[in-house]
């Protein structure tokens, strides 16, 4: 059987004037991987995630994404992905009940299937004590946690991670990693960019960008094995370019 591809990027360009931010990508993401997406500041990761969740089109080149065409079905991708960032998560000034009511209806789910999931996402997450809290009264931690299970509301076949656990400690990442294994063990692509090198060993495969190009793509053993390093941070070092790496 062949795989099944949820992402094809054939010879992606993204051009901001003429400078060029994405420089002729190509790669494939399989259905239920974890796909970590490296690369110093200034590489060109959000100018991609961007174009993969229909957030921006192409210059040239194809992209598919959950079989939809970014350049010309952006819409339809955006709603049969899941994204989480930093920068875009929860309502801060609503309960938790409240974003996950609210995020159902922006997803257009009905609103029978919206209760329901609600009541098994408290539950599964051990939220019950604080489905009416405010946002902005949870620890950092549980504010991601709950933030990357609304991403999955609508069940996506892909999610998009853009830097998810910045600026949380250790112990409360490792926790969210979890998550992400069981996320895609379940079949579900999990597309995530992070700083944090110890979580790119995570991954099943990692591609590092540079100055808009992708400049290595593998896994994490077959990468070591080829740059002579003992860990990914050490490969990132030997290719990315080190005066623009965040410390
Ligand atoms: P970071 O980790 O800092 O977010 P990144 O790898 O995500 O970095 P991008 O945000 O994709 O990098 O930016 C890549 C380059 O494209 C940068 O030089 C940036 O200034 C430029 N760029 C991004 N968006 C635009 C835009 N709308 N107009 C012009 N230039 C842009």
């Amino acid at each position: 059987m062949m795989e099944d591809k949820v992402i094809i990027v054939r010879n992606l360009v993204k051009k901001f004037g003429s400078f060029v931010a994405n420089d002729n990508l190509s790669f494939d993401v399989n259905r239920g991987e974890i796909f970590g997406f490296l690369g110093a500041n200034g590489a060109g990761k959000t100018t991609a995630i961007r174009i993969l969740s229909g957030l921006s089109r192409p210059t040239s080149g194809e992209v598919m994404v959950a079989g939809y065409d970014a350049g010309k079905e952006p819409e339809m991708i955006k709603r049969n992905i899941g994204y989480m960032s930093q920068k875009f998560s929860l309502y801060e000034d609503l309960t938790v009940k409240e974003n996950i009511m609210l995020y159902g209806g922006i997803y257009g789910m009905k609103l029978a299937i919206i209760k329901q999931r609600t009541e098994e996402l408290l539950e599964r997450l051990n939220f019950r004590d604080y489905a009416n809290r405010i946002i902005s009264d949870l620890p950092l931690g549980l504010r991601q946690k709950l933030a990357f299970s609304v991403a999955l509301l609508h069940e996506p076949r892909i999610v998009f991670l853009d830097e998810p656990t910045g600026g949380v400690d250790p112990i409360t990442r490792r926790q969210f990693w979890e998550m992400i294994y069981e996320t895609a063990a379940g079949g579900i692509t999990v597309f995530v960019t992070t700083h944090y090198m110890d979580e790119a060993e995570y991954c099943d495969r990692i591609s590092i960008m540079n100055d808009g190009k992708i400049v290595a793509l593998d896994t994490p053993e077959n990468l070591k094995q080829k740059y002579k390093a003992s860990t990914v941070e050490e490969v990132f070092i030997k290719i990315a370019r080190p005066d623009r790496i965040q410390s």
